[in-house]
């Protein structure tokens, strides 16, 4: 056996590329900016992940699909790290992400700033079905405590929005 991995950081992310996030799987864990790193030393393969928000449920189905993942590529020593700080914030998925979620039916958030849940009301969400700005909040717990529940005055429809935060 040899010590030194055969494989780069590159391979890992490129491997890693395919792992999508449980709650929203037209994103992967890169898109949303959970995988923050990956640190190879000898032959271990470390991967850094941050949650999008403290608890969530998510991430044990995720820390699993990431070892599979690796394993089945031939990475033998798999440790997956979980860090809170800096904390996840909605900064870090990009234009195109956000407008997967879109497509998705989820209103992705605007930026980190512009929410302030202890005055939600002044939160302005657009609805990601026709884009009208009149909507309602209906619960702060939408299908994820990730997620508010919306609904569209126009259309009617109600929609997930992705807290910011
Ligand atoms: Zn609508």
């Amino acid at each position: 056996m040899v010590n030194t991995a055969p494989y780069s950081k590159e391979d890992i992310l490129f491997i890693l590329a395919g792992i999508v996030d449980p709650e929203i799987p037209v994103v992967t864990i890169q898109e949303m900016g959970m995988l923050r790193d990956v640190i190879l030393m000898d032959d271990l393969c470390e991967v850094i992940i941050t949650p999008t928000y403290t608890g969530c449920p998510a991430m044990g189905i995720i820390e699993h699909d990431i070892v599979e993942l690796l394993i089945q590529n031939g990475v033998q020593n798999v440790k997956v790290t979980t860090s809170y700080s800096p904390a996840w914030t909605t900064d870090w998925m990009n234009d195109g992400t956000k407008e997967k979620l879109k497509n998705f039916g989820i209103a992705a958030p605007i930026h980190s700033s512009c929410t302030n849940w202890l005055n939600p009301k002044s939160v302005i969400v657009s609805c990601p079905r026709c884009n009208s700005t009149h909507t309602t909040m209906i619960s702060q717990f939408g299908s994820t405590a990730c997620k508010a529940l919306y609904k569209c005055e126009d259309c009617k429809e109600p929609f997930d929005y992705f807290k910011c935060h």
